[in-house]
Formats: C-alpha cells, sequence, structure tokens
C-alpha cells in the first residue's frame, strides 16, 4: 500500500488521456481494498478502536503489527490482492466478462503492483509477486510512510498536475 489517495492520484495522471481515466484510477485502489476492507471488519469485530487502528504500524519490526486481529488472515489476503499471478488471472477474468473495462482493469491494478514493488521495504507483508506458486519477496527500496518519500511523492505529484492543468502534459 503506497497511501491511496497517490495510488489514485498517479493513475489519474498517467492515463488522463483516455476518455474513460476514472476507471483506470478506480482499479488502481482495488489492491488495497480486497485486503484492507476485511482487516478493517475484523478490527472492529474483535472490539479494537478506531484510536488503537490509528496506532497501527505497518512496517516490521513493531509489535502492534503482530497484534492485529487475525494477523495472518490479514497478510493471506494481502499477498493474494498483490499477486502478479492472481491479478493476471483477474484481468483475464475481467478480459471474458467485461471486455470494454479491460485494460483500465488490469493496467490500474498492475500500476499499484509495480508502485508497491519499490515503497515496501520492512513492510509487515512484504511484497510476493509469485503468490502462492512462490513465497520470493521483492525488498523494495524505501517504506512508503519514510516523510522524505510521501513528501518528495507530493512534491512530484504537484508539478504533474501543475503541468496537466497548463496543457504541458
Ligand atoms: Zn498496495
Amino acid at each position: 500500500m503506497v497511501d491511496l489517495v497517490s495510488h489514485a492520484l498517479w493513475a489519474y495522471a498517467l492515463f488522463h488521456h483516455q476518455p474513460d481515466a476514472y476507471w483506470y484510477a478506480a482499479f488502481t485502489l482495488l489492491p488495497d481494498l480486497l485486503w484492507a476492507i476485511p482487516a478493517l471488519v475484523g478490527f472492529f469485530a474483535s472490539g479494537m478502536s478506531i484510536g488503537q487502528l490509528r496506532r497501527m504500524r505497518w512496517k516490521l519490526p513493531h509489535e502492534s503489527t503482530s497484534r492485529m486481529p487475525y494477523f495472518s488472515f490479514v497478510r493471506t489476503a494481502y499477498h493474494a490482492s498483490h499477486s502478479w499471478l492472481l491479478m493476471a488471472v483477474a484481468s483475464l477474468v475481467v478480459a471474458i466478462a467485461v471486455p470494454g473495462l479491460a485494460v483500465p482493469f488490469a493496467a490500474g491494478v498492475f500500476l499499484h503492483l509495480a508502485m508497491d514493488l519499490f515503497v515496501h521495504k520492512d513492510s509487515f507483508a512484504g511484497q510476493v509477486p509469485l503468490y502462492p506458486l512462490s513465497n520470493w519477496k521483492v525488498k523494495g527500496f524505501v517504506h512508503w510512510s519514510n516523510r522524505k518519500f510521501i513528501a518528495a511523492n507530493y512534491a512530484l505529484l504537484i508539478i504533474v498536475y501543475a503541468l496537466m492543468v497548463l496543457g504541458r502534459l
């Protein structure tokens, strides 16, 4: 997970010339929604408060992460929703079932997965692109919650959107 807002903003920026650019931005959120929604249900079903949720850190080693309710389920859901293999299968299913959404789905989802590969250093689950066939992990370069990374990311987004508004992109 990079923050969801960044995922959507980058997808829209990259595909803003497409008439259905909003679909690209919507589908790029999918890998995180697929694990975060069940995780949130688990948090609240187990009596956790919003304050506890806020204090949770998504980086290892951090004891709050391993005390997360349904930790192994959340981690498995995360690996499945961030698996390049499983998402390739999902893209194929969408291409057959709803051909008009095939490109926005695949482009949005794989943009998300590609971004996540680089920005999950020491993440609680790690990036396992070949899950479930292999547990090989990609280490990444930085964690998305790093303040300098967040600042650089949003500075770059501001520049890109300013260029878009000015018609230079
Ligand atoms: Zn993600």
